[in-house]
């Protein structure tokens, strides 16, 4: 039997996601076995694998208390809140940051930039921060990357630049694509030079000619996102890969809309209103009546209400409630972390009961879009 994963080498285990060799329980008859993070690597070019421990990242993050450098702290735009780094406060030091929230492409079309920006900012200082620049970005399609490269010009002759982020916000990527602005004749490869089985730590890139380095942090997967959690299979179904179609539906109080089968939405109480899910286009929703949703869940989790799929760990059939209470007024969003979130429009009170997989984090903020 296989017991080591052919890309990295880490001993397989079926045990926790976030750990190295992960691999879902009904993978580990197959004969050629790659862990999670690999696979990840080999059918989607993702870096996210690339992610370590909680204590190893909190320990890289110390240091830079203690250095002089510039700290680009990349989020997901699409997930901010599951993207932040928790504690992040603690580890700036003197340090200047800037907030790089990456994704920028996947925000629908009428998006207010502005806005977004402002709610950033705001973001920022309720966590007792201070964030001299937002800048919005596009990693993958090169939009913003220049501005970055500018902002970085300024300070590259006197600090390091240091890109943290938590997995899978585009660090790789938005790194790659600078360097690349910097002059790198390749593309220095990131990806395959943090291929699992070589280094998991910090990756130093020197920029062409300045004094300075970039250095490429690795991210840590959490376990309040449902990113982290999911199979590969499912991650293909919740990862937005195109610019978000929202998807508005009228309901009446005494109806319930399922995220695929992660989430269950039930507006219980209320007036007429709209509610608008922005999530990836191909997770699909369903809308039911409350009283037949314990049914329509029993009888289709896995087929028409998926993910979760037949290598989701069991945790994400494990739903827990959480309660709001919408008043009359401005816009809101409520959002679940590493999924996307519902607008509820706010024209009516409204009663509502959120059920999503338990730990995953759910908050409520003002409607960004
Ligand atoms: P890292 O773990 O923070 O280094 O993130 P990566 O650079 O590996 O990117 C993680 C995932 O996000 C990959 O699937 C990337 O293709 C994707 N990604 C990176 N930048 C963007 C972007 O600007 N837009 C979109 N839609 N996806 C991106």
């Amino acid at each position: 039997m296989i017991t080591t994963c052919m890309g990295c080498g880490a001993p397989l285990q079926t045990v926790d996601p976030a750990l190295p060799g992960y691999i879902p329980q009904s993978t580990k008859e197959r004969e050629q076995i790659l862990c999670r993070r690999c696979f990840r690597i080999r059918h989607y070019n993702e870096v996210s694998p690339v992610s370590i421990q909680k204590e190893e990242f909190e320990r890289i993050l110390k240091e830079l208390g203690g250095k002089r450098a510039l700290i680009l702290n990349v989020v997901d735009l699409f997930d901010f809140e599951g993207s932040w780094i928790q504690g992040l406060e603690r580890f700036v030091g003197e340090n200047p940051l800037v907030l790089v929230a990456n994704k920028i492409d996947l925000l629908p079309r009428q998006t207010n930039l502005a806005k977004v920006e402002t709610w950033l900012m705001d973001e920022v200082k309720k966590k007792r921060l201070e964030t001299h620049k937002v800048i919005l970005v596009s990693a993958r399609r090169g939009i913003g990357v220049e501005q970055v490269k500018t902002l970085i010009e300024s300070y590259a002759n006197e600090r390091d630049i240091y890109v943290v982020g938590t997995a899978n916000v585009g660090k790789s990527t938005l790194v790659n694509k600078l360097l690349h602005l910097f002059g790198e004749s390749q593309d220095v490869g990131l990806t395959t030079s943090r291929y699992p089985g070589t280094t998991l730590s910090t990756v130093k890139m020197k920029i062409p000619q300045f004094h300075h380095v970039i250095v490429d942090t690795p991210g840590v997967l959490t376990t309040s996102r449902l990113t982290d959690l999911v199979s590969p299979e499912s991650l293909k179904l919740i990862t937005p890969e195109k610019v978000i179609n929202p998807k508005i539906y009228q309901l009446n109080s005494g109806q319930t809309l399922f995220v695929g089968g992660l989430v269950r939405f039930d507006f219980v109480a209320g007036g007429s209103q709209s509610f608008v899910g922005y999530f990836a286009n191909q997770l699909s929703m369903h809308r039911t009546k409350l009283e037949n949703a314990d049914a329509l869940y029993e009888k289709h989790l896995g087929e028409l209400l998926k993910p979760p799929g037949p290598d989701d760990p069991a945790t994400l059939r494990d739903l827990v409630t959480h309660k709001f209470k919408i008043r009359k007024g401005p816009a809101v969003d409520i959002v679940i972390a590493g999924l996307g979130w519902i607008s509820v429009r706010g024209k009516e009170e409204a009663d509502l009961r959120v059920h999503v997989p338990r730990g995953i984090h759910v908050s409520v903020r003002k409607a960004i879009i």
